[in-house]
C-alpha cells in the first residue's frame, strides 16, 4: 500500500516558511528489524496508514499558495482579543502535591510539578520564523516574561519546527542555567544543540524514558514531520511526552500531531492523564493540513481516546498564524465538540495567555 507519498513536492524558491511545508509521509513498514518510524536511509517517518486520505500532490504547495492569494481569510486578531493575564507561577516552584501548568503561549508551558520546574518547547522570540525579520510574529506578548520565569530544571521538546524549537530562547536558557539545564528530545537532536553550545541533551526513541528529578518522562509517538533547513526532511523525530510523577499523578504534553489511532494506546500504557495538552490550532485548509495537525474535533477525540479524563488544555493557537483558518475559531470549535461528546465543562481548560491552572491535591 502507497501513502501520502508527496516526493515531487519542491519547495525552494517559494518564498514559503519552511515549517509550514508538509513532506513525504513514508510508506508501509516491511523491514522489521528496525522500528517501524526509522526509515532505511536513516530518516523517520510515519509507519501506519493515515486516518485522512491524503490529497496532497505535486503542485501541492502552490495550489495552497494560490487559494491563500484568492480566497478571503479572516484577520488577525488584535491583541486584546488574545489578552495576557496575570499568571500564578510558583515562586520558586510547586507546593507539594500540586500541579501548576502556566501557557506562555502556542505550545510553550511552564510545567510546576513534583518539585520541578519544566518548560515544554519554550518559545520567548517576536517569529516563529528562522529570521526575525521575516515569518509570523506573534499576536501576543508571551504569558510570562522570560525574566520573571522560575528557575528551570528540565526542558522537553517535541520537534525542530520553528514555532517549537526557537534558537533565540535555547540560547537565552543556556545564557541563564547553562548546562545544568536538561533537555529531553526525541531522536537526532544533539548535534543541532551541540551547534549553539548545549550539551545537556537526553534523546528518545517512542517509548524511552528519562527519569528527570524522580518525574519518569516518556517519550511517545505522535503523527508529524520534521525540517529545519530546506535540505532536510524528517533527518530528526518528532514525538510527544507522558510525565509520570512519583505520586502517581500523570501528566500528557501532545506535541504537534495530525489525529493518528495511537492515542488509545499512550492512554492505555501510560495514562490517565489528569492533565492533557493537545493541539487544536493549524488545521486550514484540511486538504494540506490534516496528515500533520488535528482540527478542534480531532484533539477532543483525542483526548477521548487518551482516556477521557482529567484537564484537557488545548494549545498550537491563538498566538502565531500558520495556517488559514481564523486564529480564533479553534477554542470556539474545540467547545462545541466539547459539549457536543458529553465531557465534563469542568476539565475543559481553555487558557489565556499567562493563565495558570492549578490542581491541587486529591
Ligand atoms: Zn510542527
Ligand atoms: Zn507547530
Amino acid at each position: 500500500m502507497r501513502l501520502a507519498v508527496d516526493e515531487s513536492v519542491d519547495n525552494e524558491g517559494t518564498g514559503v516558511d519552511p515549517h509550514i511545508i508538509i513532506p513525504t509521509m513514508g510508506e508501509r513498514v516491511t523491514d522489521e528489524t528496525r522500528p517501524a518510524h526509522h526509515g532505511p536511509d536513516g530518516r523517520f517517518r510515519i509507519p501506519w496508514p493515515l486516518e485522512i486520505a491524503d490529497q496532497r500532490s505535486g503542485g501541492s504547495i502552490f495550489r495552497w499558495q494560490w487559494e491563500r492569494l484568492t480566497h478571503k481569510r479572516a484577520p488577525n486578531p488584535r491583541p486584546e482579543q488574545v489578552p495576557v493575564v496575570p499568571h500564578a507561577v510558583a515562586q520558586p516552584r510547586a507546593a507539594e502535591g500540586e500541579i501548576r501548568v502556566t501557557w506562555v503561549g502556542h505550545a510553550s508551558f511552564l510545567i510546576q510539578a513534583a518539585g520541578l520546574n519544566l518548560l515544554t518547547d519554550p518559545h520567548w522570540s517576536r517569529r516563529a520564523s528562522p529570521s526575525q525579520r521575516i515569518g509570523p510574529a506573534r499576536f501576543q506578548e508571551p504569558g510570562v516574561p522570560f525574566d520573571a520565569l522560575p528557575p528551570i530544571d528540565a526542558v522537553l521538546l517535541s520537534h525542530d519546527h520553528y514555532d517549537h524549537l526557537d534558537q533565540g530562547t535555547v540560547e537565552r536558557l543556556h545564557a541563564r542555567h547553562g548546562n545544568a539545564l536538561r533537555w529531553i528530545t526525541p531522536l537526532a537532536y544533539r548535534r543541532w544543540f551541540a551547534g549553539v553550545g548545549v550539551t545537556s541533551v537526553t534523546e528518545l526513541d517512542w517509548w524511552d524514558e528519562a527519569d528527570v528529578g524522580g518525574i519518569r518522562v516518556v517519550c511517545a509517538p505522535a503523527q508529524h514531520w520534521t525540517r529545519r533547513k530546506l535540505k532536510e526532511m524528517n533527518d530528526r523525530l518528532w514525538a510527544s511526552y507522558a510525565l509520570l510523577l512519583p505520586d502517581g499523578k500523570r501528566i500528557y504534553f501532545g506535541g504537534d500531531s495530525g489525529y493518528f489511532r495511537g492515542y488509545q494506546e499512550i492512554g492505555s500504557r501510560l495514562g490517565p492523564f489528569d492533565v492533557s495538552m493537545i493541539p487544536i490550532g493549524a488545521y486550514d485548509p484540511r486538504w494540506f493540513m490534516a496528515p500533520a495537525h488535528m482540527n478542534p474535533e480531532e484533539a477532543v477525540r483525542a483526548y477521548r481516546e487518551l482516556g477521557g479524563r482529567g484537564a484537557f488544555v488545548p494549545m498550537h493557537w491563538g498566538t502565531f498564524r500558520l495556517t488559514d483558518e481564523d486564529p480564533l475559531e479553534p477554542p470556539v470549535r474545540a467547545r462545541v465538540a466539547w459539549d457536543a461528546a458529553h465531557l465534563r465543562p469542568a476539565d475543559l481548560h481553555v487558557l489565556r495567555h499567562g493563565e495558570t491552572l492549578v490542581l491541587g491535591d486529591g
